[in-house]
């Protein structure tokens, strides 16, 4: 097939306005999937891609399209949907010529839609725009027809409307992708290789396996190529196109979106947006690299009794296939030996939280999640602190001049009837509006710059609950910001817990530290003696609880506690009690802060 003759595109929009349907209908007109066979939405492969019904990994397929007497190569790319995984985002934006702009004909265009609109129109894409769900009785056309012309300025007349569930009109879809959607002509066959890594995944029996843009020249089974990026060498073991699974090809030319397997067994070998090239020549590299930023912290410690090094080997494993997930390992007093993890966003450490318990069930503990704080140092050093208690006391004394913290710019739409709630909502997480436009077809489209802080503390679900679930969100990184906050430390007896640290807003400090002793100590009724707990920020105590010994709560407060586990309490109570004789002080028993953590 001519590279004349190739179509890579993407479909944006917004979550359940139909992307994978659409995607599965294409797939079988084209012959890819059997349309009886059930197996649908192909290009959801992760287990919590179909449940969630997300993508989090770039996928691709290829399908081969019979039109007016030739033959067309099409690459549909899926990205992930969702701002977490902006840098996936972008890149298999790069690897496309056109966009299908997918608008559900009830709901209209929304928050996500508007901001993939921008990033496909400001890489050139050519856009289609369709109204998809036609079929539905609350299907209001004109006015989505009104929104697509007002907001996006594509002409009405341009519009492909069609059900992508019925399949109806569907099949007009293609001959205009084939039509308005440039081939990728920026392409050279004649010249060395050359190709972007847009994903990488693990396979257990064939290592590495690569997803890649071939920008120049060819490559199949046998080349020796190289990363520009690590400089290894290697030779290709196997080449092919996902159609819609790896399907194995001689060749694969400049144009194609595809799969290589490079024979590499250690993950770590690979970064995606690294340029590969022939290794018989020194080129350019690609652009497109940048190493994935963690947003979002969290520590994960075994439970007791939890063989450590066979969970970190489960732990790497996980990693494999999440390469934009980061650890290091971190002791904490009160939890013992465990991990510190760094995720894209709150979405993605949600997701890769709901795996590991899948996996691993109550066998890990995760601390609350905290974003990534910055001490600014007078002599003009900056420290990045992603574990609370790293944090330090107070200013006073020390040779810091302040303290900054992450910002999102946060892209709402809502009905214009919420508009008040909204902004309430922002004002109550330290928002400060940015930008307001009212559509036409009365949706709000708000932009508020928020604490990353407050959007990783369910910002959303809050925005959903003002909005009756009309909103949506989006966001992006907006770097760091001047803030007045302080280490929230939480001390027993004296003694502060490390696990149990957090890093607050000036105005958060007094109401939380009351809330948090309070809480916590309905988790510390176990004690046989007394317990002062208390809170304290920026040298001060701020907060404060007292718990009387009571030796017969021992078991009776104990939450969901099976019978096992009681047997074990007794017995450590037995010990503890030796224990604090010996030492004049009080011990908690680590499950005390494990449920605690577990309930938060
Ligand atoms: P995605 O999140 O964009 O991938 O959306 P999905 O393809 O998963 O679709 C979300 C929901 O909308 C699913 O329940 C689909 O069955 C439904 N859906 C998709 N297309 C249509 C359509 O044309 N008509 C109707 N009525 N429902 C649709
Ligand atoms: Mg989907």
């Amino acid at each position: 097939i001519p590279l004349e003759n190739y179509r890579n595109f993407i479909i944006v929009a917004h979550i359940d306005h139909g992307k994978s349907t659409l995607s599965d209908r294409l797939l079988e007109i084209t012959g890819v999937v059997n349309p009886h066979a059930k197996n649908s939405q192909v290009l959801d492969k992760l287990d919590v891609e179909k449940e969630r019904g997300i993508t989090v990994k770039a996928q691709t397929v290829s399908m081969i399209y019979h039109y007016r007497g030739e033959d067309y190569l099409l690459h549909l790319v899926d990205s992930p949907g969702h701002v977490d995984f902006r840098l996936e985002v972008s890149r298999s934006y790069a690897s496309c010529q056109g966009a299908i702009l997918l608008v559900d004909a009830a709901e209209g265009a929304k928050a996500q839609t508007v901001a993939n609109f921008y990033l496909a129109y400001s890489m050139d894409l050519k856009l289609i725009p369709v109204i998809n769900k036609i079929d539905l009785d609350t299907a209001d056309i004109p006015r989505v027809e009104e929104q697509i012309e007002n907001m996006f300025e594509l002409p009405k007349d341009d519009i492909v409307h069609l059900s992508a569930k019925t399949g109806k009109n569907v099949k007009y879809l293609l001959p205009k992708i084939i039509e308005s959607i440039p081939p990728p002509l920026n392409c050279q066959r004649d010249a060395p290789f050359r190709a972007q890594i847009v994903d990488s995944w693990y396979d257990s029996y064939l290592g590495v396996i690569l997803l890649i843009n071939i920008v120049d020249g060819t490559v199949q089974k046998g080349s020796k190529i190289s990363s520009y990026r690590t400089k290894n060498k290697f030779e290709v073991k196997e080449v092919g196109i996902m159609y819609p699974d790896r399907t194995p090809f001689p060749k694969l030319v400049a144009g194609q979106v595809a799969y290589i397997i490079p024979g590499l067994k250690n993950p770590n070998d690979v970064y995606v947006g690294d340029t590969l090239y022939d290794s018989n020549f020194s080129v350019e590299p690609l652009e497109g690299f940048e190493e994935p930023k963690p947003m979002v912290f969290v520590g994960a410690f075994p439970t007791q009794g939890t063989n450590f090094k066979k969970m970190e080997e489960s732990l790497n494993n996980l990693f494999l296939n999440d390469r934009s997930v980061t650890f290091q390992r971190a002791t904490s007093v009160a939890l013992g030996q465990g991990w510190r993890l760094g995720f894209l966003g709150s979405l993605h450490a949600s997701i890769f939280k709901e795996r590991l318990q899948k996996e691993y069930g109550e066998d890990l503990i995760i601390t609350a999640p905290t974003v990534p704080y910055k001490i600014h140092y007078k002599d003009g050093v900056e420290q990045i602190v992603s574990n609370p208690d790293d944090f330090p006391d107070s200013l006073e004394k020390t040779k810091i001049s302040y303290f900054s913290e992450p910002y999102v710019d946060a892209y709402m739409s809502f009905p214009k009837e919420y508009v008040g709630k909204v902004m309430q909502l922002c004002n109550a997480n330290r928002g400060a509006q940015e930008d307001i436009q009212y559509s036409p077809t009365g949706m709000v489209f708000l932009t508020y710059s928020i604490p990353t802080a407050q959007l990783i503390d369910d910002f959303f679900g809050k925005l959903k609950g003002v909005t009756k679930g009309y909103a949506s969100l989006d966001y992006e990184d907006a770097g760091y910001k001047p803030s007045d906050i302080y280490k929230l430390e939480i001390l027993v007896n004296g003694e502060g817990i490390d696990a149990l640290s957090t890093v607050l807003h000036k105005s958060e400090i007094n109401r939380n530290a009351k809330e948090f002793v309070q809480r916590f100590k309905k988790f510390m009724r176990i004690q046989q003696f007394e317990v002062v707990m208390q809170a304290k920020a920026n040298g001060r105590i701020v907060a404060r609880e007292t718990i009387h010994a009571r030796r017969k709560d021992v078991l009776a407060k104990l939450h969901a506690a099976d019978i096992s586990r009681k047997k074990k309490l007794l017995a450590r109570q037995k010990e503890g009690k030796k224990l604090l004789k010996s030492r004049g002080q009080v011990r908690i028993p680590p499950q005390a802060y494990q449920a605690f953590l577990r309930r938060q």
